[in-house]
């Protein structure tokens, strides 16, 4: 589709309007906003990224107060790093920033780069949260495109098709960047994220009281509720899986830290259970005890973005250890006394509301 980019005086009428809205109506107590120094900014961008603003302030005050400035994030173990991170969801997110700060320290004085194509070539950061970056630590006229950006874009434009599709992005790119103005880009760009997230809503935008209800195409055309329009899906997934949640007559529970870059990498989970293994026979080799009982706990289910996780609890109690447990160093796991704050790294929801019930039963 194509679509008109705004004149000169448009834009500037958007940015006049929205801009007096966000010094009376914004939000200016934001917590990574005092100060704004660059490492506040990028933690708090890419907390943001699709969680919104009042789950992050907790989980951002208490990341900040660990880990004050990039060195003290670079020096710390990636379980510490999960560990504060653990709730907050999409893990993959503290694992780059973790690896982008040792990276920064190692190759960059310890500073976060000025420059968006040095920004883009650390993990995690891609050209919305670079641009947002650049834009509020150093007031770079750079365009952002968030979710509530894109809502914004799509609107005034009436903007048709998925706004995840390619050629539609670029289109939404060339909008944000219209409007994006020469000065006051701090201002504008948590301006236009603010009126997204608070007056141009997904459902039931506050349209009568929105500043840029006089260029809002979709306002005035009265179809607020067609754009955007529906992201292109795809099918959704389902995968399924046994956990293997074993006590040893301590009440320890035992946990293994998963390998890899997988959704939960890095985090302490649940042994998985292979269905055409004797769990007897694995708890002989790996603890060198039986199985005294054993408990099928009813199915439970986890929605990630693209795919649904079913998952089997099965409790494991341990006899009597009658023989040497085999040497699995590859497991990295480790027995967890019952209390939650001993947890020795991050632990991802499901598993921790699994230790929670395990300790209360
Ligand atoms: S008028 Fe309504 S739909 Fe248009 S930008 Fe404002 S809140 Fe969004």
């Amino acid at each position: 589709m194509s679509v008109s980019l705004p004149d000169l005086q448009h834009t500037q009428t958007m940015q006049h309007s929205l801009l007096s809205w966000y010094r009376v109506h914004g939000r200016h107590d934001l917590p990574w906003q005092h100060p704004r120094t660059p490492y506040r900014i990028w933690v708090s961008e890419i907390m943001l990224q699709q969680t919104q603003v009042q789950t992050v302030i907790p989980y951002f005050n208490n990341f900040i107060q660990r880990f004050p400035s990039i060195e003290h994030l670079a020096n710390a173990s990636l379980d510490e790093v999960l560990t504060l991170w653990s709730g907050l969801g999409y893990y993959a997110r503290a694992r780059h920033l973790h690896r982008a700060a040792k990276e920064i320290v190692e190759k960059l004085n310890g500073e976060l780069p000025k420059q968006a194509d040095l920004l883009k070539s650390l993990p995690g950061i891609g050209r919305s949260t670079a641009a947002a970056i650049l834009a509020q630590a150093w007031d770079h006229p750079e365009a952002i495109l968030d979710g509530n950006v894109k809502r914004v874009m799509c609107r005034l434009h009436r903007v048709a098709g998925p706004p995840n599709d390619k050629q539609i992005e670029s289109t939404l790119w060339q909008l944000a960047e219209s409007y994006t103005p020469k000065h006051e880009v701090a201002a504008y760009t948590q301006a236009i994220m603010d009126l997204g997230a608070t007056l141009c809503r997904r459902t039931q935008p506050k349209c009568e009281i929105c500043p840029l209800q006089s260029q809002c195409e979709a306002y005035i055309m009265n179809q607020t509720a067609t754009f955007p329009h529906k992201m292109q899906r795809h099918a959704r997934g389902r995968q399924t899986t046994s956990f293997l949640m074993v006590q040893d007559k301590e009440n320890g529970i035992w946990l293994e830290r998963r390998n890899g870059s997988g959704i939960w990498g890095g985090l302490f989970c649940f042994p998985e259970w292979d269905i055409s293994e004797s769990i007897n026979d694995w708890t002989l080799a790996q603890f060198g005890a039986r199985v005294a009982s054993l408990e099928h706990w009813p199915r439970r289910l986890h929605r990630f973005t693209h795919f649904d996780l079913a998952y089997d609890p099965v409790k494991v109690t341990l006899g009597q250890k009658d023989l040497a447990p085999r040497s699995l160093p590859q497991y990295s796991g480790q027995w967890v006394p019952p209390e939650a704050h001993a947890l020795p790294g991050g632990v991802a929801t499901p598993i921790k509301q699994l230790i929670d019930e395990l300790i209360e039963v």
